[in-house]
């Protein structure tokens, strides 16, 4: 399987979200990548915030959406392995949502 190296522009951030320090080569990893999606995680080596960023190759070009999280590595490892904890995270997440808008 041959990797496409094209030259389009991967819209991740130069600079930490958090402190502005300068991303390094080292800070950041290629965590999955399917079809035209990549899912990248930085981790600043300054203030070690770590940034998950998903880039979504659609019609209007490379869409990148980013979070701050507390997800090591070593639990992207798991996701990439296909450990079935995500659709929970999801439906869990889901129901405080729903007891969230409940409450109000
Ligand atoms: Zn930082």
């Amino acid at each position: 399987m041959s990797i496409n190296k094209n030259s389009s522009p991967l819209k991740l951030p130069e600079n930490c979200l958090y402190c502005k320090a300068s991303f390094g080569e080292k800070d950041v990893d290629l965590v999955d990548e399917i079809g035209g999606n990549s899912v990248y995680h930085l981790t600043c080596h300054n203030c070690g915030v770590s940034f998950i960023f998903h880039l979504v190759l659609g019609r209007e070009g490379i869409l990148s959406v980013g979070t701050m999280t507390d997800a090591g590595k070593e639990d992207l490892d798991k996701l990439k392995r296909g450990e079935n904890i995500t659709a929970d995270d999801v439906i869990s997440a889901y129901m405080e949502a729903r007891k969230a808008n409940q409450r109000k």
